[in-house]
């Protein structure tokens, strides 16, 4: 007899599971709360122009063990991938230029004619980067055991380079410019101490020829999939919030939806946010405490959790993709000072803007607190405080575009009550690695499966503390590989 599995939330993870569900002769259905699929992998259309909220870099797109993956889903079925000659540009008021190429030979080769003297941690910085491209670490988890032993070799770099963070590799530049700009490499991230180890191995991506955009944006690359799990027969229903899961004797059996209907099933997937499953869905009854611990442990500030969206009817096609403006001087946006603010750029060539005109997204850190506070106690003033950070990034972005002010048709601003509101994700926020720096969560996840309850596992990016659209994707497939496993099938993926 087919199984019936149910899949709480339709994000790149449920989406996922249910394609590799059906591809195995299970019977999937997904009930995704919001009216579109792919969770925080969305876009919204404003007057013509397509604001773009998620991708900026997809693990996979290259020639590489992960795009195995996306074939299965049909995530790139008509569509083109956009490879970007630069990362990223950080520039100052006087004209200094860092351009972080993608194409690791010129990047050393431009780094040393900015900064001669720095020749050797140039070359230290580069050779690092390349020297991680064997090792496949976006695909780590394709092939269990093996793919991780591929990750041995590698361990004393992980080491090395996980405990130096970008900001103290910046010291080691002599010259004032690099010194300045290093820091951020990695989308602007400055504030957040990150390690080396992340930023290489982008680099390393770069130099296998991955980490491409799909032309088109976000919200088309899920609906891609959610086409290729209807196609199979699988079932999606949208606007369908899951409010309980429903277990029997610790057996999870079935889900009611925010309407009292009752739905039943083999198993019971949560494809959705970890805290609203493991607290709300399930009242905390299974857990322990490196569960409870974890959630405690949530930081108030959230990369990304900013965004102010421009339409504007200019061509940018000249223009980086993505820009770190270092600022002359500092600006107060929501509670923080900020002396830089990270860009990036959409021209019609992406097709998220129409002919000769261009979007362009200003990402940086917001605080949940300030604004779910602010919101809940005054929409009004809430929606005033947006418009005021709107009003300080077009004064800035003025200055690097001049007559931008008069070229904006629309604008739009987003804030970790906005990602909260509309994905249930836990304060807004994505995981945060577990206290060994996501070495642990890299082996084996956090919450796969919960103490005590049996038919019953969690996929997504709060099942292994992990971000990220490919390990969103990977860990469907990999519940579906081992759920085949114990039914005695042939794991399938096509
Ligand atoms: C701004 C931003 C930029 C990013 N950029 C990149 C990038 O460039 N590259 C990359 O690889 N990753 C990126 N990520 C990370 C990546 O987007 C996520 O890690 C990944 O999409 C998570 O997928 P998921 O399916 O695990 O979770 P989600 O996308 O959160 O999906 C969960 C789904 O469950 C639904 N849901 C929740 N509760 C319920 C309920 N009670 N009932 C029914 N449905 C429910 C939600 O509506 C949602 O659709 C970015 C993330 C953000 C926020």
């Amino acid at each position: 007899m087919t199984k019936k599995i149910i899949i709480i939330g339709g994000g790149i993870a449920g989406l996922s599971t249910g394609v590799y569900a059906q591809i195995n002769s299970y019977d999937a259905i997904i009930f995704e709360k919001h009216s579109k699929p792919g969770g925080l992998c969305t876009s919204w259309h404003r007057k013509g122009f397509t604001f773009d909220y998620c991708i900026h870099n997809l693990a996979g797109t290259g020639n590489v063990p992960l795009r195995e993956i996306w074939n299965d889903l049909g995530a790139f079925e008509g569509t083109e991938i956009i490879n970007h000659e630069v990362f990223i540009q950080i520039e100052d008021i006087k004209g200094n230029v860092l351009n972080i190429y993608t194409d690791l030979d010129r990047l050393e080769k431009h780094m040393k004619e900015i900064a001669p003297e720095d020749s050797k941690t140039i070359e230290e910085y580069v050779k690092a980067g390349k020297s991680l491209s064997g090792a496949g670490f976006f695909s780590m988890g394709m092939d269990g055991t093996l793919s991780k032993l591929k990750i041995a070799p590698h361990v004393p770099k992980i080491i090395k380079w996980g405990k130096i963070t970008v900001n103290e590799y910046a010291e080691k530049f002599k010259n004032g410019f690099l010194k300045r700009a290093f820091p951020h490499v990695q989308y602007d991230m400055n504030t957040s101490n990150i390690p080396m180890f992340p930023h290489l191995l982008f680099l390393s991506g770069f130099y296998v020829g991955d980490l491409g955009w799909p032309k088109g944006g976000s919200l088309e690359f899920s609906r891609r999939i959610a086409k290729k799990f209807t196609d199979l027969g699988g079932e999606l229903n949208q606007s369908s919030k899951v409010e309980r899961i429903i277990v029997e004797d610790n057996r999870a059996v079935g889900i009611i939806l925010a309407d009292g209907s009752e739905h039943r099933a083999d198993i019971i997937v949560s494809a959705a946010d970890g805290h609203e499953t493991i607290y709300d869905m399930l009242d905390g009854k299974y857990t322990n405490e490196t569960i409870d611990k974890y959630y405690q442990a949530y930081e108030e500030e959230q990369e990304f959790g900013l965004q102010v969206f421009l339409g504007i009817s200019r061509d940018l096609s000249h223009e980086p993709h993505a820009i770190s403006l270092l600022l002359d001087k500092p600006v107060k946006l929501e509670l923080k000072e900020r002396d830089s603010l990270y860009l990036e750029l959409f021209d019609s060539s992406t097709g998220v803007a129409p002919e000769g005109k261009s979007v362009i997204k200003v990402v940086t850190k917001g605080n949940y607190d300030y604004w779910k506070k602010m919101r809940e106690e005054d929409l009004e003033n809430y929606r005033n405080e947006k418009e005021k950070v709107y009003k300080i990034v077009l004064e800035i972005l003025e200055k690097r575009f001049p007559g931008i002010k008069e070229q904006v048709e629309v604008h739009d601003v987003t804030t970790p009550a906005t990602v909260e509101r509309y994905t249930l994700n836990f304060h807004g926020w994505q995981p945060w690695p577990l206290p060994d720096g996501g070495f642990m969560s890299m082996m084996r996840g956090i919450s796969k499966t919960l103490p005590g309850l049996q038919n019953f596992y969690m996929v997504g990016q709060w099942s292994n503390a992990m971000i990220g659209i490919s390990n969103a994707a990977l860990t469907g497939r990999n519940l579906i590989k081992e759920l085949c496993k114990k039914d005695r099938k042939k794991f399938k993926t096509q």
